[in-house]
Protein backbone atom coordinates (compact mmCIF):
# COMPACT_ATOMS: atom_id res chain seq x y z
CA UNK A 1 0.00 0.00 0.00
CA UNK A 2 0.83 3.74 -0.41
CA UNK A 3 1.57 5.36 2.93
CA UNK A 4 0.45 9.13 2.82
CA UNK A 5 2.76 11.44 4.86
CA UNK A 6 1.82 14.71 5.91
CA UNK A 7 3.51 16.89 7.57
CA UNK A 8 1.98 19.31 10.32
CA UNK A 9 2.83 22.05 12.09
CA UNK A 10 1.42 22.34 16.04
CA UNK A 11 0.95 25.37 16.45
CA UNK A 12 -0.82 26.04 12.87
CA UNK A 13 -2.86 22.75 12.86
CA UNK A 14 -3.85 21.93 8.95
CA UNK A 15 -7.51 20.87 9.84
CA UNK A 16 -7.63 18.68 6.04
CA UNK A 17 -4.60 16.47 7.36
CA UNK A 18 -6.65 15.76 10.85
CA UNK A 19 -10.08 15.04 9.05
CA UNK A 20 -7.93 12.70 7.17
CA UNK A 21 -6.26 10.75 9.76
CA UNK A 22 -9.47 10.89 11.60
CA UNK A 23 -11.05 9.27 8.44
CA UNK A 24 -8.62 6.61 8.12
CA UNK A 25 -8.98 5.52 12.01
CA UNK A 26 -12.93 5.59 11.81
CA UNK A 27 -12.38 3.26 8.75
CA UNK A 28 -9.96 0.78 10.66
CA UNK A 29 -6.95 1.66 8.71
CA UNK A 30 -3.73 2.95 10.65
CA UNK A 31 -2.04 6.53 11.45
CA UNK A 32 1.25 7.24 13.05
CA UNK A 33 1.22 10.57 14.68
CA UNK A 34 3.83 12.38 17.02
CA UNK A 35 2.78 12.10 20.83
CA UNK A 36 4.90 13.88 23.94
CA UNK A 37 7.04 9.92 24.41
CA UNK A 38 7.29 8.49 21.05
CA UNK A 39 5.38 8.45 17.89
CA UNK A 40 2.45 6.25 18.27
CA UNK A 41 0.70 3.90 15.47
CA UNK A 42 -2.77 4.60 16.05
CA UNK A 43 -5.47 2.76 15.07
CA UNK A 44 -9.63 2.14 16.62
CA UNK A 45 -8.86 0.53 19.79
CA UNK A 46 -12.70 -0.26 20.37
CA UNK A 47 -12.56 -1.97 16.60
CA UNK A 48 -10.52 -5.96 17.09
CA UNK A 49 -9.76 -5.99 13.51
CA UNK A 50 -7.50 -2.67 13.27
CA UNK A 51 -6.21 -3.81 16.56
CA UNK A 52 -5.04 -7.36 14.41
CA UNK A 53 -3.59 -4.99 11.75
CA UNK A 54 -1.93 -3.24 14.30
CA UNK A 55 0.08 -6.37 15.63
CA UNK A 56 0.52 -7.27 11.90
CA UNK A 57 2.03 -3.94 10.67
CA UNK A 58 4.63 -4.06 13.96
CA UNK A 59 5.21 -7.67 14.21
CA UNK A 60 4.41 -7.44 17.33
CA UNK A 61 3.31 -10.57 19.60
CA UNK A 62 -0.40 -10.69 19.88
CA UNK A 63 -0.07 -11.40 23.67
CA UNK A 64 1.34 -7.72 24.10
CA UNK A 65 -1.86 -5.25 24.71
CA UNK A 66 -1.73 -1.70 23.28
CA UNK A 67 -2.60 1.23 25.29
CA UNK A 68 -5.93 3.15 24.55
CA UNK A 69 -5.46 6.50 23.98
CA UNK A 70 -7.95 9.46 24.98
CA UNK A 71 -8.48 13.26 24.50
CA UNK A 72 -11.28 13.65 27.75
CA UNK A 73 -11.23 12.11 30.98
CA UNK A 74 -15.20 11.97 29.86
CA UNK A 75 -14.03 9.12 27.64
CA UNK A 76 -12.71 7.50 30.44
CA UNK A 77 -15.96 5.73 32.10
CA UNK A 78 -17.02 3.91 28.80
CA UNK A 79 -13.86 1.43 28.82
CA UNK A 80 -13.31 0.92 32.53
CA UNK A 81 -15.67 -0.04 34.74
CA UNK A 82 -14.37 0.98 38.13
CA UNK A 83 -12.22 4.35 38.91
CA UNK A 84 -10.03 4.42 41.49
CA UNK A 85 -9.60 7.15 43.94
CA UNK A 86 -5.49 7.01 43.03
CA UNK A 87 -6.06 7.40 39.64
CA UNK A 88 -8.49 10.27 39.48
CA UNK A 89 -5.58 11.88 41.97
CA UNK A 90 -2.97 10.84 39.27
CA UNK A 91 -5.08 12.12 36.91
CA UNK A 92 -5.94 15.02 38.08
CA UNK A 93 -1.90 15.80 38.43
CA UNK A 94 -0.15 14.09 35.50
CA UNK A 95 -2.82 13.69 32.56
CA UNK A 96 -2.79 14.85 30.13
CA UNK A 97 1.12 13.89 30.16
CA UNK A 98 3.29 10.64 29.91
CA UNK A 99 1.46 8.56 32.59
CA UNK A 100 -0.82 5.34 31.61
CA UNK A 101 -2.54 3.79 33.87
CA UNK A 102 -4.27 0.16 33.73
CA UNK A 103 -7.56 -0.47 34.70
CA UNK A 104 -10.39 -3.50 34.68
CA UNK A 105 -11.66 -3.09 31.17
CA UNK A 106 -15.30 -2.63 30.26
CA UNK A 107 -17.07 -5.13 28.07
CA UNK A 108 -16.60 -1.95 24.91
CA UNK A 109 -12.95 -2.65 24.94
CA UNK A 110 -12.24 -5.87 22.47
CA UNK A 111 -9.49 -8.71 23.84
CA UNK A 112 -7.50 -8.11 20.82
CA UNK A 113 -6.68 -5.02 22.29
CA UNK A 114 -5.86 -6.48 25.56
CA UNK A 115 -3.88 -8.88 24.66
CA UNK A 116 -6.83 -11.16 26.02
CA UNK A 117 -6.46 -9.22 29.50
CA UNK A 118 -9.41 -8.05 31.53
CA UNK A 119 -7.65 -5.09 32.12
CA UNK A 120 -6.87 -1.99 30.05
CA UNK A 121 -4.18 0.38 30.08
CA UNK A 122 -5.18 3.75 29.22
CA UNK A 123 -3.31 7.09 28.37
CA UNK A 124 -4.09 10.63 27.84
CA UNK A 125 -1.20 12.54 25.94
CA UNK A 126 -0.69 15.85 26.05
CA UNK A 127 0.88 16.28 22.82
CA UNK A 128 -1.72 18.75 20.59
CA UNK A 129 -1.31 17.11 17.32
CA UNK A 130 -2.21 13.49 19.29
CA UNK A 131 -5.25 14.65 20.85
CA UNK A 132 -6.71 16.14 17.50
CA UNK A 133 -5.90 12.87 15.73
CA UNK A 134 -7.70 10.95 18.73
CA UNK A 135 -10.97 13.08 18.26
CA UNK A 136 -11.26 12.95 14.51
CA UNK A 137 -10.49 9.32 15.02
CA UNK A 138 -13.44 8.58 17.18
CA UNK A 139 -12.19 9.41 20.85
CA UNK A 140 -10.49 6.15 21.32
CA UNK A 141 -7.14 5.47 19.39
CA UNK A 142 -4.79 2.17 20.80
CA UNK A 143 -1.57 3.79 19.95
CA UNK A 144 1.64 1.56 20.76
CA UNK A 145 5.02 2.99 19.35
CA UNK A 146 5.28 3.15 15.31
CA UNK A 147 8.18 0.97 15.14
CA UNK A 148 8.46 -2.59 13.95
CA UNK A 149 8.65 -4.76 16.91
CA UNK A 150 12.09 -5.15 18.41
CA UNK A 151 13.38 -2.18 16.85
CA UNK A 152 14.30 1.26 18.72
CA UNK A 153 10.96 3.26 19.21
CA UNK A 154 10.84 6.05 16.68
CA UNK A 155 11.26 9.56 18.17
CA UNK A 156 10.69 11.13 14.48
CA UNK A 157 8.27 10.54 11.84
CA UNK A 158 11.46 9.07 9.70
CA UNK A 159 12.21 6.35 12.16
CA UNK A 160 8.48 5.34 11.57
CA UNK A 161 8.95 5.52 7.74
CA UNK A 162 12.14 3.44 7.96
CA UNK A 163 9.94 0.86 9.75
CA UNK A 164 6.28 0.93 8.33
CA UNK A 165 6.14 2.55 5.12
CA UNK A 166 4.35 0.81 2.78
CA UNK A 167 2.47 -0.93 5.68
CA UNK A 168 0.57 1.71 7.13
CA UNK A 169 -2.46 4.11 5.55
CA UNK A 170 -0.61 7.30 7.22
CA UNK A 171 2.05 9.26 8.71
CA UNK A 172 1.14 12.68 10.43
CA UNK A 173 4.58 14.04 10.30
CA UNK A 174 4.79 16.79 13.71
CA UNK A 175 8.49 16.84 14.00
CA UNK A 176 10.85 15.72 16.79
CA UNK A 177 9.06 14.23 19.82
CA UNK A 178 10.04 16.05 23.54
CA UNK A 179 10.75 13.19 25.58
CA UNK A 180 12.07 10.27 23.90
CA UNK A 181 11.08 7.27 26.08
CA UNK A 182 7.52 5.33 26.27
CA UNK A 183 4.98 6.47 29.39
CA UNK A 184 5.55 5.34 32.75
CA UNK A 185 2.66 2.57 33.40
CA UNK A 186 1.02 2.25 36.70
CA UNK A 187 -1.32 -0.32 37.75
CA UNK A 188 -3.91 1.08 39.89
CA UNK A 189 -6.08 -1.80 40.37
CA UNK A 190 -4.14 -3.26 42.48
CA UNK A 191 -2.96 -1.53 46.79
CA UNK A 192 -0.75 -0.11 47.05
CA UNK A 193 -0.72 1.15 43.02
CA UNK A 194 2.63 -0.51 41.05
CA UNK A 195 4.82 1.07 38.55
CA UNK A 196 5.00 -1.35 35.51
CA UNK A 197 7.44 0.78 33.58
CA UNK A 198 9.21 3.53 34.32
CA UNK A 199 8.67 6.95 32.29
CA UNK A 200 9.11 10.46 32.78
CA UNK A 201 6.66 10.88 35.69
CA UNK A 202 8.75 9.18 38.18
CA UNK A 203 7.74 7.13 41.07
CA UNK A 204 8.95 10.04 43.30
CA UNK A 205 6.35 12.08 41.44
CA UNK A 206 3.26 9.71 42.08
CA UNK A 207 4.29 9.00 45.68
CA UNK A 208 3.76 13.01 46.41
CA UNK A 209 0.24 12.75 44.75
CA UNK A 210 -0.74 9.51 46.21
CA UNK A 211 1.52 7.86 49.16
CA UNK A 212 3.17 4.69 48.61
CA UNK A 213 4.12 3.42 45.30
CA UNK A 214 6.32 -0.04 44.70
CA UNK A 215 7.55 -1.22 41.60
CA UNK A 216 7.85 -4.32 39.61
CA UNK A 217 11.04 -5.49 40.60
CA UNK A 218 11.71 -7.02 37.20
CA UNK A 219 11.77 -3.78 35.57
CA UNK A 220 15.60 -2.86 35.98
CA UNK A 221 17.17 -6.00 36.94
CA UNK A 222 15.60 -8.71 36.15
CA UNK A 223 16.39 -12.05 37.66
CA UNK A 224 15.51 -15.16 35.06
CA UNK A 225 12.42 -16.55 37.54
CA UNK A 226 9.84 -13.87 37.83
CA UNK A 227 7.88 -12.49 34.67
CA UNK A 228 7.40 -8.77 34.33
CA UNK A 229 3.75 -7.43 34.47
CA UNK A 230 3.18 -6.15 31.75
CA UNK A 231 3.27 -8.26 29.32
CA UNK A 232 5.33 -6.81 26.94
CA UNK A 233 8.45 -6.24 29.15
CA UNK A 234 9.32 -9.65 28.86
CA UNK A 235 10.54 -9.20 25.09
CA UNK A 236 13.77 -7.71 24.64
CA UNK A 237 12.94 -4.43 22.87
CA UNK A 238 14.83 -1.37 21.57
CA UNK A 239 17.78 -4.01 20.19
CA UNK A 240 20.03 -2.41 18.14
CA UNK A 241 21.71 -4.94 15.53
CA UNK A 242 25.43 -4.37 17.43
CA UNK A 243 26.01 -6.16 20.46
CA UNK A 244 25.58 -3.37 23.21
CA UNK A 245 27.05 -3.49 26.75
CA UNK A 246 26.53 -1.04 29.48
CA UNK A 247 29.77 -0.28 31.04
CA UNK A 248 28.92 0.82 34.85
CA UNK A 249 31.92 2.18 37.59
CA UNK A 250 33.77 5.70 38.30
CA UNK A 251 33.64 7.90 35.06
CA UNK A 252 37.64 7.61 34.66
CA UNK A 253 37.21 4.00 34.77
CA UNK A 254 34.08 3.69 32.22
CA UNK A 255 36.49 5.81 29.78
CA UNK A 256 39.60 4.01 30.45
CA UNK A 257 37.66 0.83 29.91
CA UNK A 258 35.45 1.70 26.86
CA UNK A 259 38.89 2.69 25.02
CA UNK A 260 40.80 -0.38 26.07
CA UNK A 261 37.95 -2.73 24.51
CA UNK A 262 37.32 -0.15 21.60
CA UNK A 263 41.25 -0.62 20.81
CA UNK A 264 41.09 -4.11 20.94
CA UNK A 265 37.90 -4.38 18.82
CA UNK A 266 39.28 -2.23 16.34
CA UNK A 267 42.51 -4.26 15.83
CA UNK A 268 40.07 -7.56 15.25
CA UNK A 269 38.28 -5.27 12.54
CA UNK A 270 35.04 -4.58 14.04
CA UNK A 271 33.14 -1.38 14.07
CA UNK A 272 32.41 0.35 17.50
CA UNK A 273 29.91 2.95 18.11
CA UNK A 274 30.37 4.69 21.72
CA UNK A 275 27.37 5.80 23.95
CA UNK A 276 29.12 8.78 25.51
CA UNK A 277 27.85 12.36 27.17
CA UNK A 278 28.88 15.45 26.57
CA UNK A 279 30.72 15.31 30.18
CA UNK A 280 33.08 12.74 28.76
CA UNK A 281 33.14 12.32 24.92
CA UNK A 282 36.35 14.17 23.77
CA UNK A 283 38.28 11.85 26.15
CA UNK A 284 37.34 9.11 23.55
CA UNK A 285 40.60 8.30 21.49
CA UNK A 286 39.05 6.15 18.71
CA UNK A 287 35.43 4.32 17.30
CA UNK A 288 32.31 6.10 16.24
CA UNK A 289 31.55 8.27 19.23
CA UNK A 290 28.36 9.64 19.68
CA UNK A 291 27.03 12.09 22.33
CA UNK A 292 24.00 11.09 23.39
CA UNK A 293 23.01 14.28 25.70
CA UNK A 294 24.58 15.68 28.80
CA UNK A 295 24.23 14.52 32.07
CA UNK A 296 23.64 17.81 34.03
CA UNK A 297 20.22 18.06 32.05
CA UNK A 298 18.91 13.83 32.24
CA UNK A 299 16.07 14.70 30.01
CA UNK A 300 18.44 15.38 26.91
CA UNK A 301 19.75 11.32 27.72
CA UNK A 302 16.29 10.24 26.84
CA UNK A 303 14.99 12.38 24.28
CA UNK A 304 18.47 11.10 22.30
CA UNK A 305 18.90 7.06 23.29
CA UNK A 306 16.57 6.12 20.78
CA UNK A 307 17.24 7.90 17.95
CA UNK A 308 21.21 7.24 18.80
CA UNK A 309 20.39 3.53 18.60
CA UNK A 310 18.62 3.74 15.28
CA UNK A 311 22.09 6.05 14.19
CA UNK A 312 24.29 2.93 15.27
CA UNK A 313 22.68 0.77 12.85
CA UNK A 314 22.61 2.77 9.81
CA UNK A 315 26.30 2.95 10.46
CA UNK A 316 26.41 -0.63 10.68
CA UNK A 317 28.79 -1.20 14.02
CA UNK A 318 29.36 -4.76 15.11
CA UNK A 319 29.63 -3.14 18.91
CA UNK A 320 28.64 -0.89 20.95
CA UNK A 321 29.49 0.56 24.22
CA UNK A 322 27.12 2.69 26.36
CA UNK A 323 28.23 4.34 29.90
CA UNK A 324 25.55 3.48 32.51
CA UNK A 325 23.20 6.37 34.25
CA UNK A 326 21.87 6.56 37.64
CA UNK A 327 18.19 4.83 38.17
CA UNK A 328 16.73 7.77 39.54
CA UNK A 329 14.33 9.94 38.43
CA UNK A 330 14.01 9.77 34.75
CA UNK A 331 17.15 8.18 35.11
CA UNK A 332 14.88 4.86 35.94
CA UNK A 333 13.34 5.34 32.58
CA UNK A 334 16.71 5.62 30.77
CA UNK A 335 18.62 2.47 32.42
CA UNK A 336 15.68 0.39 31.87
CA UNK A 337 15.51 1.00 28.04
CA UNK A 338 19.40 0.92 27.84
CA UNK A 339 19.23 -2.80 29.61
CA UNK A 340 16.90 -4.01 27.67
CA UNK A 341 18.57 -2.86 24.46
CA UNK A 342 21.60 -4.64 25.77
CA UNK A 343 19.81 -7.85 26.64
CA UNK A 344 20.66 -7.06 30.34
CA UNK A 345 24.45 -7.00 29.48
CA UNK A 346 26.33 -5.01 32.08
CA UNK A 347 29.57 -4.80 32.41
CA UNK A 348 31.01 -2.98 36.07
CA UNK A 349 34.72 -1.68 36.11
P1 LIG B 1 3.86 0.27 23.75
O1 LIG B 1 2.47 0.30 23.24
O2 LIG B 1 4.85 -0.16 22.73
O3 LIG B 1 4.23 1.50 24.50
O4 LIG B 1 3.82 -0.89 24.85
C1 LIG B 1 2.70 -0.95 25.72
C2 LIG B 1 3.13 -1.50 27.04
O5 LIG B 1 1.99 -1.45 27.92
C3 LIG B 1 3.58 -2.94 26.97
O6 LIG B 1 4.71 -3.14 27.80
C4 LIG B 1 2.36 -3.68 27.50
O7 LIG B 1 2.68 -4.91 28.06
C5 LIG B 1 1.81 -2.70 28.54
N1 LIG B 1 0.39 -2.93 28.79
C6 LIG B 1 -0.64 -2.62 27.96
N2 LIG B 1 -1.82 -3.03 28.49
C7 LIG B 1 -1.53 -3.60 29.68
C8 LIG B 1 -2.32 -4.22 30.71
N3 LIG B 1 -3.64 -4.33 30.59
N4 LIG B 1 -1.69 -4.72 31.79
C9 LIG B 1 -0.35 -4.60 31.91
N5 LIG B 1 0.45 -4.03 30.98
C10 LIG B 1 -0.11 -3.54 29.87
MG1 LIG C 1 6.90 -0.28 21.97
Amino acid sequence: MDTIIKKIDKKQMNREVIRKAGQILKEGGLVAFPTETVYGLGANALDEEAAKKTYAAKGRPSDNPLIVHIADMSYLPEIVTEIPEAAVKVAERFWPGPLTMIFHKSERVPYGTTGGLDTVAVRMPSHEIAREVILAGGGYVSAPSANTSGRPSPTTAEHVAEDLCGKIEMIVDGGAVDIGVESSILDVTVTPPMILRPGAVTKEMLEDVIGEVTVDKTLIRPDSRTVPKAPGMKYRHYAPKASLSVVEGEPKDVVEFINRQTKEQIAKGCRVGIIATAETMNQYRSGDVKCVGTRADEMTIASGLFGILREFDADEVDVIYSEAFREEGIGSAIMNRLLKAAGHHIVKV
